[in-house]
């Protein structure tokens, strides 16, 4: 039997960008972001399923961008880590607030900030970030 998706591709990219929405596999309980519709460990036998994010987490690592790309330089300096998510897989992002409170093993939890803005086209894109929790 082919392997179909039981995760339509509409809120897969739209709940991934505005929430930290995922999925996870019930067979062996691994959680995916961004949303996977097949587990790796389980392949066929994996059920895949719609899986909400708390946002919460712990800062793994990080690093300080002096030097930004395109449609970032007014955010200089600004820290972007890699972040453990208390569900279980890790993602990277932006740290908002103060660069000097971000520490290893620090709290975090996701906001919902604007990312750039396309000055030609008026476009602004919103989506995930973080803060640190004190
Ligand atoms: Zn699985």
């Amino acid at each position: 039997m082919p392997y179909k998706s039981s995760v339509p591709l509409f809120w897969r990219l739209k709940d991934a960008k505005y929430s930290l929405v995922g999925t996870k596999c019930i067979t062996c309980n691994q959680v995916f972001f961004p949303p996977a519709d097949f587990c790796p460990q389980c392949r066929r036998k994996g059920k895949i399923e719609k899986f909400q994010f708390s946002g919460n987490g712990e800062v793994v690592s990080y690093t300080v961008i002096r030097v930004a790309p395109e449609g970032f330089e007014k955010y200089v300096p600004y820290v972007v880590a890699i972040i453990q998510l208390d569900e279980g897989t890790r993602i990277s992002g932006q740290i908002i607030g103060d660069i000097n409170k971000v520490e290893i093993e620090k709290r975090v939890k996701s906001v919902f900030r604007r990312i750039t803005e396309d000055n030609d086209q008026g476009l602004i894109h919103y989506g995930i970030k973080f803060e640190i929790v004190d």
